[in-house]
């Protein structure tokens, strides 16, 4: 458990999403492990300030805005919005601030020129290059890679970077020309790379010095080490107390990524039948984060059935009024489970663990309620855990608009609309096709004195 440097005050950065397209489901495994560590945070301290950039400039999105002949601005803002809206789905919590790049050029100037100072900057063709060779501690968070380094390793490394006192130096300002997109600043015209961004938008919102840094594995390196050297050689301070990644998301064994055909967005997954608080639970339920997860209709088929034991039991035992009375071991018990679920989350964030403990106690007390009816004591301890459990695991909200109806894709929806109106109409003929339709499409279809009701296959 983190020490934070201001007494009960976390600071956490957390890398936010390059907005040249729809977040994929990928991103998503890194930004829910981030939610339930702000969301354990928490509980744990008396404040949280987490921030999360949004990277609205880099070579893509430059080059998209130019073929689509508008500015950076307009370019990002379908995909920013969409970001917030999948953000909403997977009730993942806002973060109090998400700076743009764009909105921070001036704080990535001063930073660069204090860089130049420190004389582990330099210029060449316009540009402002990184020398590594000036930060003796460059390579302390990614170890042998950095070691390893050759131009092109490690991914993100430029290609187009001639200029270089030494292949490991990376770009801190790239000169533009005239008719290309940059700004007009005291280091020429350019525009920045994308590790002072980090560096200059966590710095100006956290201070010099903070707790948390967390990201994708894939971001350790060259981006956070990158990121500590930019920061640590201006300041002379240390950046971030403790790094955290998270392993990726997988399909099929390879890394879900953009670059790569094989992703899905989180709309794509609902629209095809995936319930939001199943996504949820399998991106940050199913695996401890440091291990990669395999997509699957498996694995969400799993974790679709753990919410649901979930949500039964909770609305099971919020259902029955309790009696009057303490049965002092299922007191006991019930408290045994919480601090083991405490426990697990405190020890590197096991929430696979801290979820085995929730269902061992579940299938007692299941077992033991047959009645449903608790004794008041047990009942409240209950309720408290339950809470907490949510608090952190944050499903519950979920279920209960899917469970209202309100996860249906487009097309489901507008079914269940047609077979309604026929419904009114008295069309049963009608009625009929349509509820074979909607079989064939995992929903069955049961009418009601309140109309028709639908659950999923
Ligand atoms: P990007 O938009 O590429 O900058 O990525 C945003 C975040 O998602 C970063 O923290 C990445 O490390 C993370 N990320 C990218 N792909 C995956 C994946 N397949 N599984 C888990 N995290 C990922
Ligand atoms: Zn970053």
């Amino acid at each position: 458990m983190v020490a934070p440097l201001e007494e009960g005050h976390v600071r956490l950065y957390t890398c936010g999403p390059t907005v040249y397209a729809r977040a994929h489901v990928g991103n998503f495994r890194t930004f829910l492990f981030e939610d339930i560590l702000r969301r354990w945070l928490e509980r744990r301290f008396a404040r949280v300030t987490h921030v999360m950039n949004l990277t609205d400039v880099d070579d893509k999105i430059i080059r998209q805005a130019a073929a689509a002949g508008h500015g950076l601005h307009a370019e990002t803002a379908p995909f920013i919005d969409a970001f917030y809206e999948d953000l909403r789905t997977l009730n993942i919590r806002p973060a109090q601030h998400f700076p743009r790049a764009t909105e921070y050029i001036e704080e990535m100037v001063a930073l660069i020129e204090r860089l130049e100072e420190a004389g582990v900057a330099y210029r060449s063709a316009g540009s402002v290059y990184y020398r590594v060779a000036g930060f003796p501690h460059y390579g302390r968070l990614s170890g042998a890679r950095a070691e390893g380094l050759v131009a092109g390793a490690g991914g993100r490394v430029d290609a187009d970077e001639y200029d270089k006192e030494d292949v490991r130096d990376f770009a801190l300002w790239k000169a533009v020309g005239a008719d290309e997109i940059g700004w007009d600043t005291r280091l020429g015209r350019g525009r920045p790379g994308w590790h002072i961004e980090c560096s200059a938008m966590s710095m100006a919102l956290l201070g010099e010095s903070f707790d948390l840094h967390c990201g994708g594995v894939d971001n350790i390196f060259p981006h956070h080490e990158n990121e500590i050297a930019q920061s640590e050689a201006a300041t002379g301070r240390q950046f971030v107390q403790i790094w955290s990644h998270s392993a990726y998301l997988r399909i099929g064994g390879e890394k879900i990524a953009k670059s790569m055909d094989n992703f899905a967005t989180v709309p794509d997954l609902v629209a095809s039948g995936a319930r939001p608080s199943a996504l949820r639970y399998m991106l940050a339920a199913a695996a401890h984060y440091r291990k990669p997860v395999n997509y699957s209709d498996e694995s969400l088929h799993a974790a679709t059935e753990s919410v649901d034991r979930l949500a039964d039991f909770d609305a099971r035992v919020r259902g029955h009024p309790p009696r009057a009375g303490e049965n002092e071991a299922r007191v006991e018990r019930i408290a045994e489970a919480r601090a083991e679920f405490g426990a697990a989350m405190d020890d590197d964030l096991n929430l696979p663990g801290a979820m085995g403990t929730v269902f061992s106690l579940i299938r007692v007390l299941n077992r033991e309620l047959d009645d449903g009816e608790l004794d008041s004591a047990s009942y409240s301890a209950l309720v408290g855990f339950l809470d907490e459990v949510d608090d952190v695991l944050g499903v519950m909200e979920l279920v209960a608009n899917e469970r209202a109806g309100n996860s249906l894709s487009e097309e489901d929806r507008a079914l269940l609309d047609l077979r309604r109106v026929a419904r009114e109409r008295c069309e049963w003929s009608e009625s009929d096709r349509l509820r074979e339709v909607l079989a064939d499409r995992g929903i069955v279809v049961e009418d009601t004195g309140e109309g028709q009701r639908w659950r999923r296959l």
